[in-house]
């Protein structure tokens, strides 16, 4: 089927992309950088909104990624830019943090910030000043983490110029660090899970992470052995994690673990949302479902259940339409002609409230899969939705 003018987004390879936040970087600050980090975007296949509750969730690293050209200073200072803005943002060293403005650029000086926070365990690090460009091909806004993927790619550029033992040893301060960085400073809520799948997957892999053990592990995916793919198709309608309803959400979950004398909903069962008053019962139950769902998925891939994997992206969607009501009609619509054109599940994916749906299917239908998609879109009189076919990628590091 020729799909050519629809166009699947580029992710371009490794190379192009550092190549890019090279050539910006020299544009923009008239010296060559020293290097060049990069981390993917990714797409979570199920286990949402269970990160801040201590759940689980399933995702992959995605091909389109984020690089961070870094160049050292002789001086304290920090200046950030993106091909995605016009200005360049300046700043002193030591002002970094919470109290600054907020913007885009707070995603990366909050990394340079939460470097130098005491943390309990470690001795803080010294961030040195720094000029930095970036260049990515993750969409932004679209639920595929591309605040994570700009984080995590200054992250590890950055450590490996603060002469750390080398990012390989410290992933998992990195996450915690862009976590910090996305909360405190960039003040968006966000559960870890974004931070996690950029600097902890690994390619051919979903990585299935426990948020009450703050573990993870590797899933072998083989879709591409089963003649499968995954699809992911940006609505379009952009969702506001800053100011968005993701935070109502998160605090509907915090007030009914409180009020069910949990320390999580990690811990909640299906009769204890029943003795909650509503909304909290259908919040608290599409956690406990979910949860239940990523367990149901890895069995699903362990035993090449890719049929019973698909039906448990569709029970995914339905719980987060109905029960945590952060689903919108683009994403339904998404959904159900991608169902009903033979892909073998659907789910949106994210925070919700628009950004993307993950589709599972068939990689010979993709294409009338695609179509399909569009014309629903046409018909509704929407904006054309984007498309990306994603394979597993690498995890953050340097290129
Ligand atoms: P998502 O992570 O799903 O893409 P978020 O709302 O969490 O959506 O993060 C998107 C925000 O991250 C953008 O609005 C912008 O502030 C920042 N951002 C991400 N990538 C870039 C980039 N390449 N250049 C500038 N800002 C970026
Ligand atoms: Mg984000």
């Amino acid at each position: 089927m020729d799909v050519s003018g629809l166009g699947y987004l580029d992710p371009g390879t490794p190379t192009e992309g550092a190549d890019a936040a090279r050539t910006g970087f020299a544009i923009a600050f008239g010296y060559q950088p020293d290097l060049v980090g990069r981390a993917p975007g990714r797409v979570n296949l199920v286990g949402e909104h269970t990160d801040y509750n201590r759940g689980l969730s399933l995702p992959i690293a995605l091909p389109h990624a984020t690089y961070a050209a870094v160049g050292r200073r002789t001086d304290e200072r920090v200046r950030i830019a993106s091909a995605r803005s016009g200005e360049v943002w300046e700043s002193p060293l030591d002002e970094l943090g919470p109290e600054q403005p907020t913007g885009w650029w707070s995603y990366v000086s909050g990394v340079l910030w939460a470097m130098q926070q005491p943390d309990q365990d470690e001795p803080p690090v010294t961030a040195p000043g720094v000029d930095i460009f970036i260049h990515s091909t993750v969409p932004l806004g679209s639920g595929l983490s591309s605040s994570a993927a700009l984080e995590a790619a200054v992250a590890v550029a950055v450590w490996a110029l603060a002469g750390q033992n080398g990012y390989e040893e410290d992933r998992a301060r990195l996450v915690e660090l862009c976590v910090r960085a996305e909360t405190e400073v960039a003040d968006a809520p966000t559960g870890g899970l974004d931070q996690a799948a950029a600097l902890l997957s690994a390619p051919g892999q979903a990585l299935l992470i426990d948020f009450d053990e703050s573990s993870a592990f590797d899933v072998d995916l083989h879709l591409v052995d089963h003649g499968l793919e995954l699809l992911v198709v940006d609505s379009g309608v952009s969702h506001a994690l800053v100011d968005g309803g993701y935070g109502s959400r998160r605090a509907e979950c915090e007030r009914a673990s409180a009020e069910l004398g949990l320390a999580s909903l990690r811990l909640a069962t299906l009769a204890d949302a029943g003795r909650l008053d509503e909304p909290l019962q259908r919040r608290v139950r599409h956690v406990v479902t979910e949860i239940a769902r990523v367990n149901q998925a890895v069995a699903a891939i362990d035993a090449r259940d890719y049929v019973g994997l698909g039906a448990i992206f569709v029970a995914s969607h339905a719980s987060l339409r109905d029960d945590f009501e952060v689903s919108c009609p683009e994403l339904d619509a998404i959904v159900d002609r991608a169902v009903s054109l033979g892909a073998l599940g659907a789910r949106m994916t994210g925070g919700g409230f628009g950004g993307s749906a993950v589709v599972l299917v068939e990689s010979e239908r993709t294409g009338a899969v695609s179509l399909g998609i569009a014309a629903a879109f046409r018909d509704a009189g929407w904006a054309p939705p984007r498309f990306l076919r994603v394979t597993t990628s690498e995890p953050a590091g340097l290129v």
